[in-house]
């Protein structure tokens, strides 16, 4: 048997304790919980360990990956908070079309590594989004309308137990702990230390289109998206994006995004013809043009700065755009100051799923995000009650949330289906009957 690694424990109150607990998310904006002690892991006999002394002092474990959960769901009040980014190595095997990956390695991480040997998975849209929480909660990645949820995509899995042991989860293996690893999110039964990943040709082909418009082309752009998003091809990504200054011109307005990937440049151009039925009255509307994924993400990380106070909130929605309109009218009217935005993705999802926890999803996906800086602590209170106030008006149309933007501390929430929901808590009962892990932050566990 190894021997047990020495744990290194931040305690609460000590040097370095709050440093290390605020570098553990991406939003600056944290609760006021404090875990008993951190610990940094570095590899999984040291996760496997810290889980095992969790349990000698009867700690509850909470744990982070990249940190990119926007509430913050791993700051927890007491126990521990195990934090497993530098479990962040990557193995690729080309010829098998697989790799093995730690759960701290980042989406964009992955991809730069992948490009090299042309090979693709659907990654986040968004730099530095941890792969650990990613791939838990479903993962909508690039081109997932064509290859499914990122979950999708994972063949297996190591995890630790809730009694320090290391274990593997597959279809053959642990399958229903495999099961909940697939789109619990926070609500897993374990600790990953490894995603096993089915990858992808690399598609030939990836371009993108965008369009800005002025603000009082609201409604116009609203119907067209929506109209026209069933209609889309599943290898074209479809988005608008409202706010009051817009990375592209410096101006309040509207960007659509339209990206495709396609297997030739012929193919992609055709998928996006579509674009020139767009209401007139554009600002500008860039022509057609081949972008790899590290500039399209680029692109998309604009709206998203680093350092910023968040409060996110979001709704799956089928509604008709009279059902939403009003509503929609609302989250334009009190729209805040940038980089605060709302977003409309188009889904509409064709493929038939697998069998896994993830089973929540609809035809379109809206997210407030309410982004702050820190020398602007007044917009604390008007952003977040304009994310209130839209969610709250949307939500006769919602048929629930995404993990992906979960804010299930403030707001509950259906993110999974009812089966799926009452099968993933029988699943607690055997693998975590002590309950050592956290769940979500709704439960108040
Ligand atoms: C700028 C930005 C862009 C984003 N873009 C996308 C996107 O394009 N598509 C999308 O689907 N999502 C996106 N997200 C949401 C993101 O995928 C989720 O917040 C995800 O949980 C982040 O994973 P993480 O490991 O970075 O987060 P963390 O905050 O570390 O983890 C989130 C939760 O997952 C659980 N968890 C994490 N790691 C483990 C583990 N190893 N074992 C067990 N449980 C674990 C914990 O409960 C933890 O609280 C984005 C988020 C941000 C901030």
């Amino acid at each position: 048997m190894a021997p047990t690694p020495t744990i290194e424990l931040i305690h609460r109150g000590s040097e370095g304790y709050e440093e290390a607990r605020r570098a553990t998310c991406r939003n600056r904006h944290l609760p006021d919980r404090y875990a008993e002690v951190i610990v940094q892991a570095t590899n999984e006999a040291e996760a496997a360990a810290a889980i095992r002394l969790a349990a000698e002092n009867d700690w509850r474990v909470a744990i982070r990956s990249g940190g990119h959960s926007f509430s913050c769901n791993h700051i927890r009040e007491g126990g521990m908070l195990l934090d497993l980014s530098r479990l962040n190595d990557v193995e690729i095997d080309g010829a098998a079309m697989t790799a093995a990956v730690g759960p701290g390695c980042r989406s964009d991480e992955l991809d730069a590594l992948l490009a090299e040997r042309d090979l693709f998975f659907p990654v986040g849209h968004c730099q530095g989004v941890g792969l650990g929480g990613y791939l838990l909660q479903g993962g909508f990645g690039w081109n997932s309308r064509t290859l499914g949820m990122a979950c999708e995509s994972v063949l297996a899995i190591d995890y630790v137990d809730a009694d320090g042991e290391v274990r593997h989860a597959s279809p053959e293996e642990n399958a229903d702990v495999y099961w909940a690893a697939r789109g619990s999110g926070p609500g897993f039964v374990g600790a990953i230390t490894r995603y096993h990943l089915r990858l992808y040709p690399r598609p030939a082909f990836i371009g993108s289109r965008l369009g800005v418009y002025p603000l009082e082309k609201f409604e116009e752009v609203f119907r067209w998206v929506k109209e026209v998003g069933p209609t889309v091809s599943q290898h074209v990504e479809l988005m608008w994006v409202v706010t009051r200054r817009l990375p592209i011109t410096g101006e309040p307005g509207m960007m659509v995004i339209v990206a495709v990937f396609a297997d030739s440049e012929e193919e992609a151009r055709q998928e996006v013809s579509f674009v020139d039925s767009r209401p007139d009255g554009a600002t500008m509307f860039l022509p057609f043009t081949e972008m790899s994924l590290a500039e399209l993400t680029a692109e998309t990380m604009s709206n998203y700065p680093e350092d910023h106070n968040h409060v996110v909130d979001n709704t799956w929605t089928h509604a008709t755009a009279d059902e939403l309109l009003p509503a929609m009218r609302g989250i334009l009217e009190d729209l805040p100051p940038a980089p605060s935005h709302f977003i409309w993705l188009n889904w509409s999802p064709k493929t038939q799923r697998s069998e896994m926890a993830f089973s929540l999803e609809d035809e379109f996906y809206t997210a407030q995000y309410g982004l702050w800086s820190e020398d602007d602590e007044h917009l604390e209170e008007p952003v977040t009650a304009w994310v209130n106030a839209g969610i709250a008006a949307l939500a006769p149309h919602s048929s629930g949330i995404q993990l992906a933007d979960e804010n299930l501390a403030r707001r509950d929430a259906p993110f999974m289906a009812e089966a799926n929901r009452a099968r993933l808590e029988s699943i607690r009962q055997e693998r975590d009957p002590g309950r050592r892990f956290h769940t979500y932050g709704s439960v108040a566990d």
